[in-house]
């Protein structure tokens, strides 16, 4: 059976002299690894397929056990982040985000947007790495099904003006009054996190907050990513590497 569907090359490893294995991210069936021959007809069509970071839509074979890559008409290559070692590693921990979170075989168009969205923030330079990290973290997370409670305190259920107690590991805040436990976040940030979680896809990035909340929103969206999921990454490890 053949499917047609658009998708996000992840990750390239080379398996044979001809052959690479394609981590894709699609819009109709999640993450799948699928084969695809450089030295097919379609050749030069391949080479620009076969690589990370290539948007496009795929006309994949959906074999008993493996899929492979019929054909591909490229729509974005996402190519001018590589002048910038910063902004690929960026690019690269969202592609492993997407690996981590995404489960094969379900529809994903959601988090397929995101991340090309942040994609193409982020080669126009039009937004801050750290802004686009904190609401891809934060989306995709969310999208996953493990959006943070921010209704209200968790102890009173209030929702107070000021600052407040946020816990990565609980994914719940609470007043100051109420618990003496948690990561203080001014009213500007907790109004973001809500914003990136609760927004239609087209609104997330239609915000703005000073340096000083930014920096804590990115903080704080790294800490609940990783509490939530219980891992490590090594793209993230190298990102902050060549960030500092
Ligand atoms: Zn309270």
């Amino acid at each position: 059976m053949s499917i047609v569907t658009d998708a996000l090359v992840l990750k390239v490893t080379d398996t044979g002299e001809s052959d690479r294995l394609l981590y894709l991210l699609t819009a109709d069936y999640g993450v799948i690894r699928a084969f695809a021959n450089r030295a097919s007809k379609s050749k030069s069509n391949m080479q620009a397929a076969s690589q990370t970071l290539c948007y496009g839509e795929f006309n994949i074979y959906s074999g008993r056990d493996t899929y492979t890559v019929n054909s591909a008409v490229v729509k974005e290559v996402f190519f001018d982040l590589r002048k910038d070692i910063r902004l690929l590693a960026l690019g690269q921990y969202f592609c492993s985000l997407a690996y981590e979170l995404i489960p094969e075989g379900e529809p994903a168009p959601d988090s397929l947007r995101v991340i090309l969205n942040s994609l193409s923030f982020l080669q126009s330079g039009r937004r801050s790495p750290e802004f686009l990290k904190a609401v891809t973290e934060l989306k995709l997370i969310s999208l996953a099904g493990y959006a943070p409670d921010l209704s209200g305190c968790a102890v009173c259920g209030e929702s107070p003006a000021g600052e407040v107690l946020f816990s990565p590991s609980q994914g719940r805040f609470t007043c100051k009054t109420c618990s003496k436990y948690g990561r203080v976040i001014s009213p500007g940030v907790l109004t973001a996190m809500k914003h990136i979680t609760m927004s239609e896809l087209g609104r997330i990035y239609s915000f703005r907050l000073s340096e000083q909340d930014e920096k804590l929103l990115e903080k704080i969206s790294e800490e609940y990513l990783l509490a939530r999921t219980g891992k490590t990454y090594k793209a993230l490890e190298f990102y902050k590497s060549v960030s500092t």
